[in-house]
């Protein structure tokens, strides 16, 4: 069986600017090393606005922090007349390991449709990123079709258009949930992640289920992450607001003492 290392991934969303983004991960590198925290057990990645990541693409290197980031969308076009747009190539350039593809704060605010997630999921794994595909599903989603109809039937249209063996992770984001303060429950959360892995088996192989990490999004907070934890199909939390406040977020990168305990 394989072992799948949880991911704690903060979305800054357009929050920081680039000096900001210097002092927090350099508070965030010195909370966690205060807190032995050690990155193989639990990976860390941010996902600063475009302005900030080659601010913290350099406190990163240079300081040798073991930090994983990314950047929260990319163009399905690799270059040319895209105004505003920014390639999977530039970021890859600035050492981004993932980039979010699908938020549903970008499907609803620019109107991005499960084609366009598809395209820049192509785009990220053509330029070497490991795109995060967020799916979820609206309250009315949920009560016309239950839980798991939305996210599955989305996350499909992204894998059928990918190689068998793509790198991809993987976030379930009920919309409801959401910088609303009201999380799934844990139970919630793993019948929808669970759902995911048996839709990414069923059409990339059993393999790639093993291996894809399933987070969980959604009022994620230090308070609520161990419970979505011990749940079998939940890899990890890409993390929004309680990304935001340092102290809130090394503690809910520190979960696994609330499990082992
Ligand atoms: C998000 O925006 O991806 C998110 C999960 O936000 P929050 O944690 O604030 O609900």
């Amino acid at each position: 069986m394989v072992e799948r290392r949880p991911l704690i991934a903060g979305n800054w969303k357009m929050n920081f600017d680039h000096l900001r983004s210097i002092a927090f991960v350099q508070k965030l590198a010195w909370t966690l090393k205060d807190a032995k925290y050690s990155a193989g057990q639990v990976e860390v990645a941010v996902f600063p606005p475009f302005t900030d990541i080659r601010s913290v693409q350099t406190t990163i290197e240079s300081d040798r922090m073991e930090f994983a980031f990314g950047a929260q969308d990319l163009s399905p076009h690799d270059s040319g007349a895209h105004t505003g747009d920014i390639s999977g190539e530039f970021l890859a350039k600035l050492g981004c390991t993932y980039v979010i593809v699908g938020h549903s704060e970008r499907r609803m605010d620019h109107h991005e449709d499960d084609e366009l997630v598809a395209a820049k999921t192509r785009a990220a794994l053509l330029h070497g990123l490991v795109p995060v595909v967020c799916v979820g599903e609206t309250t009315e989603d949920r009560e016309a079709h239950g839980a798991s109809a939305v996210p599955v039937a989305q996350l499909r249209v992204v894998l059928e258009s990918i190689a068998k063996d793509s790198d991809i992770v993987v976030a379930y984001e009920p919309v409801w949930a959401i910088g609303s303060g009201q999380a799934a429950t844990p139970k919630e959360a793993q019948e929808v992640c669970s759902a995911l892995r048996e839709e990414i088996a069923a059409v990339m192989g059993n393999d790639a289920a093993e291996r894809t990490r399933v987070l969980y999004g959604g009022s994620v907070k230090s308070q609520n992450i161990a419970s979505f934890m011990r749940e079998a199909d939940v890899d990890g939390a890409l993390v929004g607001g309680a990304s935001l406040d340092v102290d809130e977020f090394s503690r809910i990168v520190q979960f696994p003492k609330h499990i082992i305990a």
